[in-house]
Order: structure tokens, then sequence, then C-alpha cells
């Protein structure tokens, strides 16, 4: 693969963090079980700190001192590590902050980034392959999304999702003491009690000809000497833009900053406004869905493959959706295909790979959006994937 190699220091010093409230409560368990002694033996150095509240973990990233830590290993679940990866990018030194390597220990009900970083590496998925993993210190790349909502900018690395999945997300809170297994009880209720979503999905589709996102900046304006109408704006067109759009990315264009946020992050250079026109090269699909999740990682969960082609540091996101044509029956079905990533082949569901996408959700109807299995308010967002921004220790 063209990751860059990178192995940490023997010797190096990690912060570690403990969430005595994630999965079914048994991180401090397993951390002073089987983590302590395998670390002790390997003669790193570590900082323990157990967290105290929700939150609190953010806060700490936000004044740590860089050099003093070599790593931060997260022994929890998904949400401890969206927390860390949000802190390091509010921070104004944020380009260094989130180069320091991550490591995680999946104590947590929703344990996704571990999951596919082990599915990547052709390891066992347990909790002793994870610990080895940050003993050898080997380094993965980690594409981060950016997600822009009307009121905040978040950085998402598994996915954003949207209709039955998110409903799934919040619901199942309440059986987190079932730790894994309340996703697929979840599911099976929301089948049950089916729902249909109304909104509009745009994407900014993945393509290989041109060779990355940079060519597809959205203050692209094709020139008057070739054609420029919306079917033949696509990729072959843009190609032959090279050198204006370059002149814009060099220009004023590519260091405006979408929304009003503070100027701190990568530029979201793909991204209009929110509340502009998206350029021809989107697609747009909208009407009535069950669902519709842009995918950052391979897999959402134990035996749910919902991104069968994504990879570490591919740049990529995949979005898969379902119409709300899709019936029960079909939809149980699916659910069970994800477990090898077989549902992106049914025709109830469209799978794309993209660089960037947009969600509005009806909002005249309620719902939930959730990043990172973290809920945020039902309004549209989009956002854009900045590769390898992270580097993982798993290798
Ligand atoms: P799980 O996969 O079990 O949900 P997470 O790592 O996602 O585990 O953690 C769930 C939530 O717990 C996160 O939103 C995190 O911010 C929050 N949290 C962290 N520390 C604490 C704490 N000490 N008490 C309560 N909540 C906490
Ligand atoms: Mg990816």
């Amino acid at each position: 693969s063209e990751q860059e190699e990178r192995t940490l220091p023997a010797s190096r010093k990690l912060l570690i963090l403990i969430n005595p409230f994630s999965g079914s409560g048994k991180s401090v368990r397993i951390f002073h079980e089987h983590v302590e002694p395998m670390l002790t033996e390997a003669e790193l150095e570590f900082n323990t700190i157990t967290t105290e509240y929700a939150g609190h973990a953010g806060e700490m990233i936000l004044s740590m001192n860089l050099l003093d830590v070599d790593g931060i290993v997260i022994c929890s679940g998904d949400g401890l590590v969206y927390e860390v990866i949000n802190g390091l990018m509010k921070r104004p030194d944020w380009e260094a902050a989130i180069n320091i390597p991550l490591g995680v220990i999946p104590t947590g009900s929703g344990n996704a980034l571990c999951l596919s970083a082990l599915f990547a590496t052709g390891e066992p998925n347990d909790v002793t392959s994870a610990i080895f993993g940050i003993i050898r210190g080997n380094l993965m790349d980690l594409d981060i999304c950016s997600v822009i909502t009307p009121t905040e900018k978040l950085y998402a690395f598994l996915s954003v999702t949207w209709g039955l999945v998110s409903d799934v997300d919040i619901e199942s809170e309440r059986y987190r003491f079932l730790g894994e297994r309340r996703f697929l009880i979840g599911t099976v209720a929301r089948i049950i009690g089916l729902r249909k979503y109304r909104g509009r999905l745009s994407y900014l589709p993945a393509n290989d000809i041109n060779g990355g996102e940079d060519n597809l900046a959205y203050n692209f304006t094709p020139r008057e000497d070739v054609s420029s109408s919306a079917a033949e704006c696509d990729v072959t067109s843009l190609s032959q833009h090279q050198a204006h759009i370059q002149e814009n990315l060099n220009g004023v264009f590519s260091k405006r900053i979408s929304g009003n946020f503070s100027s701190l992050g990568p530029s979201d250079h793909l991204l209009p406004p929110l509340s502009s026109e998206l350029p021809p090269s989107w697609k747009v699909v909208e009407g009535e869905f069950i669902l519709g999740c842009p995918v950052f990682l391979s897999h959402l969960g134990t035996d749910l493959m919902a991104n069968p082609d994504g990879k570490f540091g591919d740049g990529l996101m995949g979005i898969f959706y379902v119409r709300s044509t899709t019936g029960r029956m079909a939809l149980l079905d699916l659910f069970g295909k994800m477990k090898d990533g077989s549902h992106v082949r049914s025709h109830h569901v469209e799978y794309v790979r993209a660089y960037a996408f947009r969600l509005e959700p009806d909002t005249s109807q309620t719902g939930n959006l959730v990043v990172d299995g973290e809920k945020i308010d039902y309004v549209p967002i989009q956002g854009q994937i900045h590769k390898s921004l992270a580097k993982l220790m798993c290798v």
C-alpha cells in the first residue's frame, strides 16, 4: 500500500485514558488485568487518567503539553476516541496535535475503530491484539472527515448516520449493559417499527482517472472555450482545466473557510458554504429513504462491514443508502449481509465512494442525526474527508 511506514521508538511515554463508564463498565478491570501487565513487561512508560465525566478527556487534551506524550491510548469505545480527536483538532497547534499517534483498547459497547484496524491488519478482534499493536507501535494512517453544521465544525473518524441506523444508535443507548448486542436488538426493534425519512443526499463521487480531489475544488468555473453543460462538467472536462483550477486553489478561494468558524483545522476546499448550491460535479438523490450513511472506516461494528471497500488512509468515504421502497424482510436480510459487506451488491442498496457529502434532512419531520455515535441536531450538514490526517498505533 501507499502507507507511509513509521514506527515509534521502543521507549516512549503514553497517556492512557480510561473511561469507567464505557461498555458494561469493565474498562478499569480490563486495564489492570490485561493492559497494565503487558505494557509494564514491554517497558513502556505511561500515565493513566480515569475520566470523571463526559467531556473530561476533551478538556485535558486541550490543555495538555504535547511534548509530554508520544502517544495517547484510549481504553473505551468510539465515544472517547471522538472526544480526543475533537480535542486535538480544537487546539491552536492542531496540525501537530492530530499527528500524535492514537491507540485504542476496545472496552466500549461500540469499538468500530479498533475493529476496523484489526480487520485491516488481519489480526483477531480482541484486547490482546490491540495491546500488541500499541506495543509494536507501527503507525497506520487514519482519515478524518470534517463535519460542518450551521453552528459548528466537528471531526469524525467513523460515520455520519441518518434514518434507521441513527435511530438504532440513539434508541439502543439504554441497552448499553448488553454491550455490542444492543445494536442487533435495536435494529430488530426499528425494523418492526419501520419509518421513512425525507431528505436530500448529495455527494462528490470519487474518481481514479484524475488522480485526486484537488481537481474538484468547489470554486471551479469552466472556461468559456470549453462546453460547460451540466452533463459535461464532470471529471473529464475538469481535467482540461487543471491550470485554471490550480490558479483558483492557490488563490483567495482556497483560503476561505466554509461557514463562520475560526480558521483552525484544515480548509474544506471541496465544500461551498452550507447555504450555497453545490457544483454540477456533485450527484444528488432526494425523496424518501430508510437510511443514508457516509462511512469512513470499513466497519460500523462487529459483523457490520458497512463500507467493504474502505481502507485506512484511502482519503475516501463510502456512502450507502436505502430508498423507502424496501420492505421489512429485505431490510432484515440486508442487515445479515452486512456481516461480510455483501449488502452493497443488493439492488435495494446504493453504495458509492466519495470525497465529500451533504445531507439535508427534511426538518419538518423529527429524526436523529448521529456523528461517530454522538447525536447532533437534526439540521443540514456536510463534510469532506481529510486524507491521513491522524495516525493509529495498530500494526
Ligand atoms: P461506549 O462504546 O460504551 O458507548 P464510549 O467510549 O463511546 O463507550 O463512551 C461513551 C460516552 O461516555 C462518551 O460520550 C464519553 O464522552 C462519555 N464519558 C467519558 N468518561 C465518562 C465518565 N467518567 N462518566 C460518564 N461518561 C463518560
Ligand atoms: Mg477511509
